[in-house]
């Protein structure tokens, strides 16, 4: 079975939906089957990955998230093919704001999503979960149907800031609805390596998360910011660009630490996660490879 992973982190604009859109892109060019799922009311991952006219007739054909999760309708339906049979989109609709507040008194409403996707989760390797900036019934739902987290780090002061929050809600999920749900990984995005300030966050999150933090990291970029206005990744948009340089990285490293998984322990797991971190630390977007460059540049 395909492994379902949510995107969250309840602080807005981290880099969330860029994560989602190119972490499965990324997944999809090394050949595995991908389902992206904006679970988002914002539907920035489906404008980010649809140029608009496509976009405007799939909003309005009645058949998105919305419908398949408060209306009964089939998944099925609601899939479309983004790059073709690779990626597939499950898209966002302008009811879903409604959403919350529809399933709000229906019973197991914390598993709605779970529920939805379980008769397509064996056609994907990857279910990708983008997620609203909040810590609502949707994002609760994607915690309760996902094997793991994938949670993006700004590069700011406040980078750390709400992320007990994330951490406690995950906790709470883990003992009564998902025991299972595990931390796929932090992920620092928008790093400028000539900020000091990147470096410190970069440490500290390091410090606090050493077996959690994924060595490849995600640079602030201009391609990266003006790729979603034209319907593509940035991987599409600027192949050659850092910032598509690093999105295949994470997507490297996200499938080696689970290669050996299995259903393993988490033992098994740790082994796995430091041997993808070794891995990816050779690349030019690594933590380890910014670090380096920082400590020659403050020795000058
Ligand atoms: P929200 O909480 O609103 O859903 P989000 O966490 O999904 O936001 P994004 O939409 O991915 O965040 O990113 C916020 C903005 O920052 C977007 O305009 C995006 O294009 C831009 N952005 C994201 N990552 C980068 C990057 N690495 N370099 C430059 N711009 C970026
Ligand atoms: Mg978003």
């Amino acid at each position: 079975m395909g492994r379902l992973i949510a995107i969250a982190n309840q602080k807005g604009g981290v880099g969330k939906t860029t994560t989602a859109v190119n972490l499965a892109v990324a997944l999809a060019a090394d050949h595995r089957k991908v389902l992206l799922v904006d679970l988002d009311p914002q539907g920035n991952a489906s404008s980010g990955l649809i140029a608009d006219i496509r976009l405007n007739e799939l909003k309005s054909s009645g058949k998105t998230i919305y419908e398949a999760m408060v209306s009964g309708l089939p998944i099925a339906e609601v899939i479309r093919e983004a790059r073709g049979a690779r990626l597939h989109l499950a898209p966002s609709g302008p009811d879903l704001v409604g959403a919350e507040i529809e399933l709000a008194t229906r019973e197991g409403r914390e598993r709605v999503l779970k529920q939805i996707l379980a008769p397509i989760r064996d056609r994907y390797a990857f279910i990708i979960v983008d997620t609203p900036p909040s810590l609502g019934l949707l994002t609760l739902n994607s915690l309760v149907a996902a094997d793991s987290v994938i949670v993006p780090m700004q590069c700011e002061y406040y980078a750390l800031e709400g992320l007990s929050a994330l951490l406690g809600t995950i906790r709470r999920v883990r003992s009564a609805l998902n025991p299972a749900l595990e931390i796929e990984g932090l992920v620092l995005t928008m790093f400028d390596a000539r900020n000091r300030l990147s470096h410190e966050i970069g440490r500290e999150v390091q410090k606090h998360f050493p077996e959690k933090i994924f060595e490849s990291v995600i640079p602030r970029s201009v391609r990266m910011s003006e790729s979603p206005s034209h319907g593509l990744s940035v991987l599409e948009y600027d192949a050659k660009s850092a910032g598509a340089e690093a999105y295949r990285n994470l997507a490297a490293e996200l499938i080696a630490r689970i290669a050996n998984d299995g259903g393993g322990t988490t033992a098994k797991r740790a082994v796995a996660a430091k041997a993808a971190t070794n891995a990816a630390a050779g690349r030019p977007w690594s933590l380890r490879a910014l670090f380096a460059r920082d400590r020659a540049r403050s020795q000058r």
